[in-house]
């Protein structure tokens, strides 16, 4: 099943901007502050989706074996700079505990006297920090926030890709701090596959492109085209592109001030002969609640295309069956309603099935690879939402520019 990690990518000759590799720093006795992404839905205390944990766990028992201590920091939800017991991180901790066999003690804060003393303290070799957005500091990428945390420590490792499009004083300002920093093994990952993505894609190279609106996608798909074998579009955003094509939508979700543009990607297409497919059939339903038919393209004027239909299905895995690499960011269909959820639970089958290089991209579509079960199938499963979309549209991450100084 296409390549087990980024490593054998490394091997294969890939670039990726120059960094420091965690496997390059000098750990022995030092200690060891890493901002890792742990910012997972909580729910009464208890953490409702681990995967962005569990992808970091690599990086810090590689640390573990090597460093004095490590200090663990990371954001949690959006406390505007206050604290509050239902941001804290408390939970990371019993989960991190757990997952690590290793004791970690929660830090009161981030910064301050008592963090201070607690990171001196040869009794704690695994502290993770509170919330760094208890302090408004974090997110102004405060200088002296950025010596206060860079103050802790010796070493500095970025795996947190979730938030590396943040220019916040952990990602960014505090890097600066330090003459021995790099990228954790998470951090890697998610550059390895997605930088092979914008540099040289296994051909032929398949997007599927979903989701609910055009205007979420346009950087990747404008960035992207050129370098596709072929292009699926479906979710909400393909009836935008059905518009414009003359075809009847019904009420189904459109951006009318996006039809230019799909116009003009559909002809870009065109030219450069890039195969682009819009859904064919569909279900739809004339609202929610109500039972859906399925129809060929060309929706009832009543009627809002919710999901792609079974020959839809067909036409894409067809299609998939025939990539080395794809990429795919957007539910095919509104996939929390059970009846609209068909079309994206075959994706990830399709995906799964096939012997390629997967790289799936953004919470809502990880979310449904991990409700179809298929998660262990699929090559890489990127932990960014924000983060991925900006990357795979060519934008330099703060996070990634901060290591490369
Ligand atoms: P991701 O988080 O993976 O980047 P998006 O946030 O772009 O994905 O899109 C996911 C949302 O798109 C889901 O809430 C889903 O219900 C919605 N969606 C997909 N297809 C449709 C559709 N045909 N009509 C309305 N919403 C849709
Ligand atoms: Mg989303």
């Amino acid at each position: 099943m296409g390549y087990p990690n980024g490593l054998q990518l490394r091997a294969s000759g890939l670039t990726i901007p120059m960094i420091c590799r965690l496997e390059e720093l000098d750990l022995s006795g030092k200690r060891v502050f890493v901002r890792a992404d742990f910012n997972v839905p909580v729910k009464k205390g208890k953490i409702t989706e681990t995967h962005r944990i569990e992808s970091t766990l690599p990086t810090l028992r590689f640390i573990l074996t090597k460093a004095k201590s490590l200090l663990l920091a990371s954001h949690l939800g959006r406390p505007g700079g206050k604290k509050g017991p239902e941001w804290s991180l408390a939970p990371v901790r019993d989960h991190l505990e757990k997952s690590l066999s290793y004791p970690v003690s929660l830090a009161p804060d981030c910064i301050g006297a008592e963090v201070e003393a607690l990171a001196r303290n040869p009794g704690h070799k695994v502290i993770l920090l509170e919330n760094l957005r208890f302090h408004k500091e974090e997110e102004a990428n405060d200088p002296a926030f950025s010596q206060a945390l860079a103050s802790l420590a010796d070493v500095y490792v970025n795996d947190a890709f979730g938030a590396a499009h943040r220019a916040h004083a952990s990602i960014f300002g505090m890097a600066k701090f330090f003459r021995e920093k790099g990228a954790g093994l998470l951090l890697q990952k998610e550059l390895d596959y997605l930088g092979r993505i914008l540099s040289s894609p296994e051909r032929p190279f398949v997007a599927i492109l979903g989701g609910a609106k055009v205007s979420d996608k346009i950087g990747v798909l404008k960035n992207l085209i050129s370098k596709m074998d072929c292009l699926l579009i479906g979710g909400g955003m393909a009836y935008t592109f059905l518009k414009a094509k003359g075809i009847a939508v019904g009420k189904s979700l459109i951006e009318e001030e996006r039809i230019p543009l799909a116009r003009e990607l559909i002809s870009q297409a065109e030219s450069l002969g890039i195969p682009l497919f819009l859904p064919i059939d569909h279900i739809a339903a004339e609202e929610i609640k109500k039972k859906p038919i399925t129809t060929d393209v060309g929706i009832p004027a009543t009627y809002m295309g919710l999901d792609i239909g079974p020959q839809t299905i067909t036409r894409f895995s067809q299609e998939i069956r025939k990539a080395r690499m794809i990429l795919w960011n957007g539910p095919v269909g509104l996939f929390e309603e059970k009846k609209f959820s068909q079309g994206t639970k075959s994706i990830a089958q399709a995906l799964a099935g096939h012997n390629a290089i997967s790289v799936v991209a953004g919470g809502d579509t990880v979310a449904a690879v991990m409700q179809a079960g298929v998660e262990d199938k699929i090559t890489h499963l990127s932990t960014g939402g924000g983060a991925t979309l900006e990357f795979l549209e060519g934008k330099k991450l703060p996070g990634i520019q901060a290591l490369e100084e």
